[in-house]
Parts: C-alpha cells; structure tokens; sequence
C-alpha cells in the first residue's frame, strides 16, 4: 500500500476524516470530492500520512516546540493566562459572533504589518463555508462569525503560498491547528513556516451542512434565510428575519460529522491564543494566552487600542475546564501520544 492508500483505509474510510484539507495543501495530487480526499498519481512521498491530525499528533513533541515547557492543566492544556477580551471597535462586535476579539486581533496584526494576510473562513449564501485569504480590515469583517460546518481551511494556506504570502496567520479549529502544527514539525519542506500566527477556536463538534440544511427545514427554516447561527444552553439558535429558532443539541446528534467523536481537543490545545464564548459575559469572548508570541500580541492589540480587555472570572475556568474534560472522556483517543 501507498501512504495515501493507507491513510485511507486507516482515517478516510473509516469515518475518521475530520476534513481539515491538510493533505490537501501540502499535495498537488489530492482533491476533495464529496467531503472526501482523493489521490490520484500518488509518489508516494509520505508528506499527506505525516500531515494528518487524526492519523498522528504527538501533543509532547508539540508543546516543547511551541510553548518551551509540558502543560500543567491536563484539561486545558498549557496556557500563560486567561482573560474575557472584545474589540473596542463596534463595527467589529456588531458582526462577530461573540467580543469580535479574534477579528480586532487580526485587524491589529495587518495593520500593523506583522502579517501580511490571515486565512479565514468565509461562506456562501446556503452557508457552505470555504478558506478565504484576507489581506484587509474589510475582509476580515467580511468573515467573522461561526460556521458550525466543517471547512477545509488548510487549503487557505496553499492559496495564501501561491499568493507569495510570507507571514500569514491561520484562525482554525484544533483539529485545524493541529493540522498545521503536524506540517510545521513534520521536517517536510512544505512553507508551513509561513504560518507565524495560530489563533484556535473552541470546538465541540461540527455539523454535516447537508444534514444541518435538513434538520432546518423541518422547523420550517430555509438555511439560505439564516442570518447568524449560535450554540448556547445546549441548543442551535439560527437568526431569521430578527426572530430566534432553536433545535435542541441531542435532536442534532444524527448531523455531527463522525469525525468529530473521536476528538479530544476543546480548547484548540496547540494554538499561539485560543478563543471562545464559555468562560465570559455575552459580548465578550474568552481568551485562553498559550504561547510567548500569543502573549506579545495581545499586549500589543491591548496597547495599539483595538482590543479591550478584563478578568476572567475563577468560576468562568472552571466552566472551560470542565467541557474541555467531558469532551476528553468520552472520546476515542488513538494515536496521540
Ligand atoms: C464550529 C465551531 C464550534 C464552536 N464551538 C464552541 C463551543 O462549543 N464553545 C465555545 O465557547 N466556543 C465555541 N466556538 C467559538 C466561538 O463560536 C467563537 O468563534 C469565539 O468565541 C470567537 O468569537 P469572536 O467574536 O472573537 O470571533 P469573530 O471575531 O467573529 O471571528 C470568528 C472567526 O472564526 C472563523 N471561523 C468561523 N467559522 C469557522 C469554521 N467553521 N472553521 C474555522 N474557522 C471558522 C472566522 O473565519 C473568523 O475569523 C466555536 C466556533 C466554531 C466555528
Ligand atoms: S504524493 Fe505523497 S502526499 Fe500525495 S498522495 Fe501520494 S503519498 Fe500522499
Ligand atoms: S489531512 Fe485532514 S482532510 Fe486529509 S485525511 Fe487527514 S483529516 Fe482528512
Ligand atoms: S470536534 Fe474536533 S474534529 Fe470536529 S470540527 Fe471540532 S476540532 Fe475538528
């Protein structure tokens, strides 16, 4: 078997594929068809086994690399601080989907020219989400908010090399910061150095969009009239037309992509700064600080004034923590070490 035969007897066919686009990116052999990875003339390079994040992820190499030292929080994984952050500029809160702090982040990164352009997640009108590559203030504001649908965001990062982007950062879930961190450490030559900033997302689970389009439409709500979706109380709340329709999360349990229950990682683990709603006041977002390079450029985002920001409550980490644990216990933990 080639590598990418045995990726796909291992992850691929097995459900396992959380569609991350990481081989993908790294391999001008692979496309995607019907949320599927698909080789053909394979070299047998290796590049797309090593690259992906279900197939392998070693969480103690990982850290070293990237923060210096080993986690202290078993369910949090390591981090230097906690904060509830939004942005100080309105137009940026009245679109995000919580404080907007991930948005007045990158907004401070461009227009400070630490980065030259950030891979984001941007949607279609039936909310298919697709990899944008943003290089203005006006293209992040184009994409803010949650698409609680899978997208293969590395593929962003492919479109943002081609583009001669030098210092690009990535907004992904773990599994999508993982993805990125496995083709940093994989000592492949693939650009993924390119990639100086990784701001993670919070993550339970996503939905298969087809599904989610369904499961709407028999609360008579057509996906193309939603205006922005939430997950809070456990429920899906979908704006339409200034009302709020609701499916409870355990009526949605049939639309979560397989991917996702074997996946251990809430807190997005490995990023430089993680984000997410639990933890902090509505209008707020939470802010988990992990790695030196995160910490400088909160700092900086706090001191250039774009982005506010407070305490976080102890009862607010408790909260983190305690999701982040439900979410390793009962999941199937294979090939992390
Ligand atoms: C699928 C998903 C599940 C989540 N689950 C939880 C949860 O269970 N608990 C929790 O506390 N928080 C969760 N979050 C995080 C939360 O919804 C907010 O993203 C976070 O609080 C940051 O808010 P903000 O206002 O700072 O973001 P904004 O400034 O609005 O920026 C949002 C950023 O997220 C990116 N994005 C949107 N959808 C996706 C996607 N599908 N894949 C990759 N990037 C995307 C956008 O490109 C944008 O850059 C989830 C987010 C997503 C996308
Ligand atoms: S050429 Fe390399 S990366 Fe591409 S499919 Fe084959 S083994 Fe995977
Ligand atoms: S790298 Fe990502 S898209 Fe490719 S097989 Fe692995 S999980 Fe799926
Ligand atoms: S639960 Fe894990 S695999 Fe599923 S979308 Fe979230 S981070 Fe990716």
């Amino acid at each position: 078997m080639n590598p990418f035969e045995e990726l796909e007897v291992d992850i691929i066919l097995s459900g396992k594929c959380c569609y991350c686009g990481a081989c993908g990116a790294f391999c001008k052999y692979i496309h995607y068809e019907n949320e599927r990875p698909v080789a053909e003339n394979c070299e047998h390079c290796g590049v797309c086994y090593d690259v992906c994040p279900v197939n392998y992820f070693s969480e103690s190499k990982a850290e070293i690399e990237i923060f210096g030292e080993k986690r202290k929080d078993d369910a949090i994984g390591y981090y230097r601080e906690i904060l509830a952050g939004r942005a100080t500029d309105e137009n940026i809160r009245s679109k995000a989907q919580d404080g907007g702090a991930v948005t007045a982040i990158l907004t401070y990164l461009l227009e400070s020219g630490a980065i030259d352009s950030a891979v984001v997640t941007g949607r279609d009108e039936s909310w298919n989400p697709k990899p944008i590559v943003a290089i203005s203030k006006e293209d992040l504001l184009a994409s803010t908010g949650s698409k609680y649908t899978q997208c293969l965001v590395l593929l962003g990062v492919k479109d943002a090399i081609k583009m001669g982007k030098k210092s690009i950062a990535l907004v992904g879930l773990p599994c999508h910061v993982k993805a990125i961190r496995n083709a940093q450490m994989s000592g492949h030559s693939l650009g993924a150095e390119k990639v100086s900033v990784v701001l993670g997302l919070f993550c339970m689970e996503t939905f298969s969009r087809d599904l989610l389009k369904h499961k709407l439409e028999e609360i008579g709500v057509k996906i193309e009239d939603v205006e922005k979706f939430d997950i809070k109380k456990g429920k899906l709340m979908a704006w339409v037309k200034g009302e709020v329709k609701t499916i409870p999360l355990k009526e949605l349990k049939d639309a979560v992509r397989t991917s996702c229950k074997f996946c251990n990682d809430f807190t997005a683990e490995f990023a430089d700064i993680s984000f997410g709603s639990v933890g902090s006041d509505d209008g707020w977002s939470t802010i988990i600080i992990r790695s030196d390079r995160g910490e400088k450029i909160v700092k900086g985002a706090v001191d250039q004034g774009y982005l506010e920001v407070q305490p976080i409550t102890e009862k607010g980490i408790e909260a983190i923590r305690k999701l982040a644990s439900r979410k390793k216990s009962c999941k199937v933990v294979y090939t992390q070490i």
